[in-house]
């Protein structure tokens, strides 16, 4: 099956434009089925780079109206999926599925030449050799993250930091979720570089596309203990441990104190503020932390 694409760019910054043509002309990517023309009525597919602004989103949705059957769309890079960190920009729009139906996503900032082959070869449905080394990602490459639940405390540092807030951490049940949602990253490695656990890593694998955003995410569960006193949940097992190591590392001689910091640890926040005693070991915690 061939396919005929019209590339639009709705804002982006040029960088997704050139991997496109490198996936195109480069013949060992294997997507020679494709086709790019210079008019929407002349293709069945849109390839579209950048969000949707004040000028180009009726553009787009024109563009759309006029493409032939089956009317695909693959909205290629970070900025196409969620404007990234462009999305409090004053013209603005919306992203590209706010404006026209996107059948693919395919991310980065920008994609792997290689993702965008291996999305097309997903909708023609032909079949690739990737076992060369034309496929492996570079050493380096900053792609999608690792997440090891047992090393995370869910501190938040890497949600506060993510300049595209594509971190989501909520605690309210029995464990604690951290989310990556990979449509609304730039892949610029902050939340790596703040970590203080060596908890989240970008790794090499590139191939980030689907159908749908809300497969597209890295997700790590990390379960919260009970507070002692009244039951509820609270802290996880790695948060107590971390802040533990903590104390400990400023007196080693507190160790014979692990008990009662231990038993402080284990109380929420909530039964703190009503039980004298805890009140006392909150005091304690923090003569030994800052050592008043
Ligand atoms: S996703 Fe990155 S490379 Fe692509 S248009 Fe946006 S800023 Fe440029
Ligand atoms: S991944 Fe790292 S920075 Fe993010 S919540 Fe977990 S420990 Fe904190
Ligand atoms: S790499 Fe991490 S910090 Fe950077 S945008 Fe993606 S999730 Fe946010």
């Amino acid at each position: 099956m061939a396919l005929t694409v019209f590339r639009f760019d709705a804002s982006g910054c040029n960088g997704c434009d050139i991997e496109i043509l490198s996936a195109v002309l480069n013949p060992e990517y294997g997507i020679t089925g494709i086709e790019v023309v210079d008019a929407p009525d002349k293709a069945q597919a849109m390839i579209v780079t950048g969000g949707g602004n004040e000028k180009t989103a009726a553009l787009l949705k024109g563009a759309h109206s006029r493409l032939q059957e089956p009317k695909l769309v693959i909205a290629m890079g970070a900025c196409a999926a969620s404007m990234c960190v462009f999305k409090e920009g004053y013209n603005m729009r919306g992203p590209v599925d706010t404006v026209v139906p996107v059948s693919y996503f395919v991310l980065g900032c920008p994609p792997r030449p290689q993702n965008l082959a291996v999305a097309v070869q997903t909708l023609l449905k032909s079949d690739t050799d990737r076992s060369g080394p034309l496929w492996i990602g570079p050493e380096g490459l900053r792609a999608r993250m690792a997440h090891d639940p047992e090393k995370c405390t869910a501190c938040g540092a890497c949600a506060n930091m993510c300049p595209s807030g594509a971190i989501d951490i909520a605690g309210d049940g029995k464990e604690f979720r951290i989310v990556f949602n990979l449509w609304k990253c730039s892949f610029c490695g902050t939340c790596q570089q703040v970590c203080p656990e060596e908890a989240v890593k970008l790794t090499a694998d590139y191939n980030l596309q689907g159908g749908e955003k809300a497969s597209l995410i890295v997700s790590g569960t990390m379960a919260r203990e009970l507070c002692v006193v009244c039951g509820n949940p609270h802290i996880t097992k790695i948060q107590k441990a971390a802040v533990q190591n903590r104390i400990l590392s400023h007196d080693g001689t507190l160790s014979a104190r692990l008990s009662e910091i231990t038993s402080s640890l284990s109380t929420c926040p909530a039964c703190k503020a009503v039980i004298s005693r805890q009140t006392t070991a909150r005091k304690n915690m923090l003569r030994w932390v800052y050592r008043t």
